[in-house]
């Protein structure tokens, strides 16, 4: 429960800095420590980009220290594909003891990472877009299936609290249900998100009736008790908003992205996809002003994507049950099971050394 209390004094201290709620606080940041990708996926612009500039461990922790000042409790590292970096682990430990810290990867190097990172995560998110050959064929490597799976298998026995992230679209979208069957089987949770058509991107954004199908289908799993991480709430503004022209308040301010240099996207990854408002990394930035300043009433509407990490933040409140629910005693319940369960450490070590003898190959 140790996690539970850092996040819960933090988040205290935080309200403070809110000022009641008349002050613009981030409280969620993601990083993508690289766009460099040992996979090609149809639906994703970050692979394709040649402007990379990375940072050292002493940067990243900059950035970090930065995101403690401006109130930030949940980190989340992503890309790329970040297992590519060599400095990995160290990055981690470093967030690990300053955030609540989670990674998104496609899987391809998990199994032989996990002893690595595991005990500086909270959570890890393993991207999966299909069954078998689909899921292949859409990440552009056969044997990208099987690897993935192996790593959240490989994960789930190191103790690690794991979803499957799948990436909705018109491609795999007949394919949500037999999805939340295989996250069951496996013993983790499932996010899904509909793709979004980047400039670069193949455009693989599902719509139309097939979509809200899909959708439906999730929110009625979701309300029988399907290991679903998205909150009802999600479903049902995207439904609301893309089908019925009911908006869902966007609140971009609530998450802070950073790109590979270290640089704040503004307002949020998707409509600043290329680039960056600012030349400054965020270590040398007043982000508080900055943040109280910039004019964010202009996004309330957007409603462009449906990013769960911005749309999920955006709907949180407190006076909503359904979503106290889903966000806060769910999670509760969560790592309470995780700790009192206890773990059978023998075994996972066992495991854990035999997964972790293969040499990597790593960048960086
Ligand atoms: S695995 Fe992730 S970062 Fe890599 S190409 Fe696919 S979507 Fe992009
Ligand atoms: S809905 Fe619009 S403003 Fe909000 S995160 Fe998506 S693209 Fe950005």
């Amino acid at each position: 429960m140790a996690v539970l209390k850092s996040v819960v004094l933090r988040g205290i201290k935080r309200t403070f800095k809110t000022a009641g709620g008349r002050r613009k606080i981030p409280l969620v940041a993601g990083h993508k420590l690289l766009y460099r990708c040992n996979l090609t996926c149809d639906m994703c612009p970050f692979w394709r980009r040649t402007d990379e500039k990375l940072l050292g461990l002493e940067e990243e922790i900059k950035i970090m220290d930065s995101l403690v000042r401006a109130g930030v409790l949940f980190y989340g590292f992503e890309g790329g594909e970040p297992l590519l970096r060599r400095d990995l682990p160290e990055i981690l430990e470093e967030s690990h003891k300053r955030f609540h810290t989670s990674l998104v990867t496609n899987g391809w190097l998990l199994k032989n990472r996990i002893r690595e990172i595991r005990d500086s995560l909270e959570f890890l998110f393993v991207s999966l877009d299909g069954i078998g050959s689909l899921h292949d064929r859409l990440r552009g490597a056969n044997g990208s299936f099987a690897r993935a799976v192996e790593g959240i298998r490989a994960s789930r026995l190191s103790g690690l609290n794991v979803a499957i992230s799948f990436t909705i679209t018109r491609e795999n979208m007949h394919q949500v249900e037999e999805m939340v069957h295989l996250a069951r089987n496996l013993g983790v949770g499932i996010n899904f998100q509909p793709a979004f058509n980047y400039s670069t991107a193949g455009a693989l954004s599902p719509y139309g009736a097939k979509l809200l199908g899909a959708l439906s289908k999730l929110l009625d799993l979701k309300k029988a008790g399907a290991p679903i991480v998205n909150s009802q709430d999600y479903f049902r503004s995207v439904i609301n908003s893309w089908y019925h022209g009911v908006h869902w308040t966007c609140k971009p301010w609530l998450t802070i992205n950073i790109d590979p240099s270290g640089r704040v996207v503004m307002p949020c990854y998707v409509l600043q996809e290329y680039s960056s408002d600012f030349d400054k990394p965020v270590w040398d930035l007043d982000i508080l002003s900055f943040w109280n300043t910039y004019d964010w009433e202009r996004y309330e509407k957007c409603n462009k994507c449906a990013l769960s990490c911005y749309a999920e933040p955006s709907l949180f409140s407190w006076t909503k049950r359904a979503t106290v629910k889903d966000f806060i005693l769910d999670a509760i319940i969560f790592y309470a099971e995780k700790t009192f369960r206890g773990s059978r450490e023998g075994e996972k070590e066992a495991i854990v050394d035999d997964l972790a003898r293969t040499r990597l190959p790593i960048i960086n």
